[in-house]
């Protein structure tokens, strides 16, 4: 049996791994790259699994770099199945769908930009692509294992990262040997709200793990909620706006929860707030359709509260002129928008109303990469340029960790735990992270797998 790392080898976009044995060729995860436009496009135009040639795609949960190049390999030819929970499969829908449209007006916006000689800028996909993808969903609950075939079986367990995200365990049956690969797709943490702690399962012969924070220990994330209260009770204080980035997937429901916690509790001050993304709506329909993949402590506020992302005070702004309206709001009030790095969406608009004053507040909540609008601001530049103009950056700004979705150290090491307890792994693979923090995993990982852990390539392809 063969293994081939396609993407997420040595970064952190396009998950994207191939298994072949004598019979069957199946691809775990189907990720878009991102980064550099032209370098990024290269990447997601050219398949190297032969797409028209497998036999199944098996998606971990419903991130853009897990899962946003199902409708390209969908273009390229591939009609068979995509395995998946079943709350993956309508993320993933309504993610793709967005994907899709960003990419249209990207395309549009381009085309009327650029003069001269430039490189393509039709998009990946269209919705026609991302329709067939939906078409091809067949969803597994977690716990069950699933006949593929009558060498391959699969069982989904709870990765506890984003809602619908799963651990992968595959047992696959090659020249009479019989094989258990577990693949962690992006493995989530302990005690976060709202999500199920990632569930521990047993070691086999391969591991496939991510690494993405594998060198360092998050803070808890129950400080959060207390200082959110405060942030938001000195802000209106003083008259001024909250504004807080945050992606329409995973954080800006967790935001929601914590600002219904607060309501519930009778302490969070009262001014408006509004979620300004028909994204973020759209997911959160989902989340509430799929309560059931969530925590005790979610359930246990179902019992008093019928829908713990809606609370008086709170609305979903859908149009573009009613978020535009916002701007010209003259009392307090708390904004969540996205991006998460301040790059697109409406979070610049209420960026561009919002730095220049003092009494206003800036939440950072997700990590912000080099040379974004969201790191400038975190670093405290004193001036930051927004849509082509140089502004004073006079805003409170707050910078509040502990939202991560991902394992850390401590996380890796508690999962690793059982793989030891039930005989460790043949073989390991590092993927999805950094190269420092693939070292850092590969240090984590000594007593688990009987051979050096592996930090493979993009394109290098192992017997195992
Ligand atoms: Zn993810």
């Amino acid at each position: 049996m063969k293994i081939t790392f396609l993407g997420a080898a040595g970064e952190v976009t396009g998950s994207q791994h191939l298994i072949e044995t004598s019979e069957r060729r199946l691809l775990l995860d189907c990720g878009l790259f991102q980064g550099h436009r032209e370098a990024s496009r290269l990447k997601n135009e050219q398949f190297h699994c032969r797409p028209k040639d497998l036999d199944g795609v098996i998606l971990s949960h419903a991130h853009t770099d897990h899962a946003g190049n199902l409708p390209g390999l969908y273009k390229a030819g591939y009609r068979g199945p995509i395995f998946c929970t079943p709350a993956t499969a309508d993320v993933a829908a309504v993610m793709l769908y967005d994907s899709a449209k960003i990419q249209a007006e990207d395309a549009r916006y381009l085309r009327q930009k650029l003069t001269g000689p430039h490189p393509s800028v039709e998009p990946l996909y269209d919705e026609s692509h991302v329709e067939g993808v939906i078409k091809r969903f067949e969803t597994l609950p977690y716990g069950q294992w699933h006949e593929l075939a009558p060498d391959m079986k699969v069982r989904f367990t709870d990765a506890g990262h984003i809602l619908g995200s799963a651990i992968v365990e595959l047992e696959v049956e090659d020249h009479k040997t019989r094989k258990r690969i577990v693949f962690t797709g992006d493995l989530g943490r302990r005690g976060i709200p709202m999500l199920r702690d990632p569930v521990r399962v047993d070691g086999g012969d391969v591991l496939i793990t991510e690494s993405t924070y594998s060198d360092r220990i998050h803070a808890p994330s129950q400080d959060i909620e207390m200082n959110l209260e405060g942030i938001i009770r000195q802000t209106a204080d003083r008259g001024g706006r909250v504004i807080i980035p945050a992606f329409s997937l995973g954080r800006t429901q967790t935001l929601v929860y914590f600002l219904n916690r607060l309501f519930n509790k009778g302490v969070l001050p009262k001014v408006p707030v509004y979620v300004d993304s028909p994204l973020s709506k759209e997911i959160t329909s989902v989340y509430r359709r799929h309560t059931q993949d969530l925590d005790v402590e979610f359930q246990r506020t179902l019992q008093t509260d019928q829908d713990p992302f809606l609370f008086p005070g709170l609305r979903y702004v859908q149009s573009a002129s009613e978020s535009a309206g916002l701007n010209h709001l003259r009392d307090p009030f708390v904004v969540i928008a996205s991006s998460g790095m301040c790059e697109t969406g409406r979070i610049v608009h209420h960026l561009k109303h919002a730095v220049s004053d003092e009494r206003n507040t800036i939440v950072m909540i997700g990590f912000q990469a080099a040379y974004t609008l969201g790191r400038k601001i975190q670093e405290r530049h004193p001036y930051v340029r927004i849509f082509d103009r140089e502004q004073p950056l006079r805003a409170q700004v707050e910078s509040l960790s502990g939202l991560s979705a991902h394992a850390d150290v401590e996380d890796f090491k508690w999962w690793f735990q059982r793989l030891i307890d039930t005989g460790g792994v043949g073989e390991a693979f590092i993927v999805h992270g950094e190269d420092y923090s693939r070292r850092a995993l590969a240090g984590l990982l000594e007593n688990v797998s009987n051979e050096p852990p592996r930090l493979p390539q993009f394109g290098e392809t192992f017997e195992v």
